[in-house]
């Protein structure tokens, strides 16, 4: 299997691992996350028992490979754990800002489904962070026939679509939002308001890729060039000649 990275980033550094799932149960079922760690152990000199657990843990000597000199890029820092997820201690997010703040000549992203707990360590980000959430639009009536064979496994009170409403209330921030997996279409009313940067990339299930469908795509790509936001669509939008893979101003 080939190492999962997210293409939008342009660095990926791993600082913390493992993630209990939105809601501390479980890992959302089409976790590639979870999936990476266990390959990325496998070819480690020794192995991490906490990796295959796929539980919260820190390896906070991977900020090393952040440094002042590098050119910037867009370094995305929690592919293996969600930023907010629980048992994630303030001891090992605080490391991480500071490398954020030390290392000013980067962008960093950082992704959650627990928008909400942005402030709860009273964490104060630098400009060059990007405050994000991921909404995968899961739900009773937005699960595409395509995902059939996944359906039993979807937790339906996952209310996706209102993280992007508390993720706006954190002000001063450049925000973003990932709808990757895209599951669903976005519902009528649904505001990109106050987003930068909209990132939309299609299901990964083993070596298959689930494709949305092109007018979900579509209506988020004009309702993001109607609020400003930069788009970047994946590479595994497989159904889109031309993908816009812009990067936030
Ligand atoms: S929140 Fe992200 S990292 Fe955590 S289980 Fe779900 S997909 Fe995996």
């Amino acid at each position: 299997m080939k190492a999962i990275t997210k293409q939008w980033s342009q660095k990926n550094v791993n600082p913390v691992w493992g993630c209990l799932g939105p809601e501390g149960k479980g890992n959302c079922w089409y976790c590639y996350a979870k999936a990476s760690a266990k390959y990325a152990n496998r070819h480690r000199k020794v192995r991490c028992k906490l990796c295959d657990e796929f539980v919260p843990h820190p390896h906070l000597d991977q900020l090393d490979m952040i440094t002042p000199r590098q050119s910037p890029k867009i370094v995305f820092v929690d592919g293996h754990f969600d930023w907010n997820g629980v048992d994630v201690k303030k001891e090992w997010l605080v490391p991480i800002v500071e490398k954020m703040r030390e290392c000013s000549q980067h962008t960093y992203p950082i992704l959650s489904k627990r928008p909400e707990f942005y402030g709860q360590y009273q964490l104060s980000y630098p400009e060059n962070v990007i405050l994000g959430t991921t909404v995968t639009n899961e739900g009773p009536d937005t699960l595409p026939e395509m995902a059939e064979p996944f359906k039993a496994k979807v937790n339906m009170s996952l209310k996706d679509w209102g993280r992007i409403d508390v993720l706006r209330k954190f002000k001063g921030y450049r925000k973003a939002v990932s709808f990757e997996p895209l599951l669903g279409p976005l519902p009528e009313d649904a505001s990109l308001e106050g987003m930068d940067w909209v990132i939309i990339g299609a299901l990964s299930a083993g070596r298959k890729l689930i494709q949305p469908k092109k007018l979900w795509v579509k209506d988020i790509v004009e309702r993001s060039q109607e609020v400003g936001a930069s788009i970047f669509m994946k590479n595994n939008l497989r159904e889109f000649k031309r993908l816009i893979q812009k990067y936030p101003a």
